[in-house]
C-alpha cells in the first residue's frame, strides 16, 4: 500500500499513513480530528527549494550558480522520482529534466 503524508488542519500535526488508494484519510493521531489534508510534494515546492539553494550562494557568479544548479537538479529530481515515480515527475516538473551540458 502507498504511504501518504498528511497534515492536520486543526492542530497542524504532520504524519504519514499507509492505506489503500480508495480509502478515506485517517484521523489525526494527535487530536483525532478528521480534518486532515494530504501533503503533496509539488513542483512549486521543489522550485522553491532550488531558489533557496541559489539564495545560499550569495555573491556567487552566474557561472557558479549555473554549476550549482547543474549539480543539485539531478539530485533533487532523483529524490522526487524515488518518492513519486518517473511519470509524475515528467508530467509535473519537466524543467528538472533540463540538461546543463
Ligand atoms: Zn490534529
Amino acid at each position: 500500500m502507498p504511504l501518504y503524508d498528511y497534515r492536520c488542519e486543526v492542530c497542524g500535526h504532520r504524519f504519514e499513513a499507509r492505506h489503500g488508494f480508495n480509502e478515506d484519510a485517517p484521523a489525526c493521531p494527535n487530536c483525532a480530528s478528521a480534518e486532515v489534508k494530504r501533503v503533496i510534494l509539488s513542483a512549486p515546492t521543489f522550485a522553491q527549494g532550488i531558489l533557496t539553494l541559489a539564495g545560499d550562494s550569495r555573491g556567487a557568479t552566474k557561472e557558479q550558480l549555473r554549476d550549482k544548479w547543474a549539480e543539485e537538479t539531478p539530485k533533487l529530481r532523483k529524490k522526487l522520482v524515488d518518492k513519486l515515480g518517473e511519470d509524475v515527475v515528467n508530467r509535473n516538473a519537466p524543467t528538472l529534466n533540463t540538461k546543463y551540458d
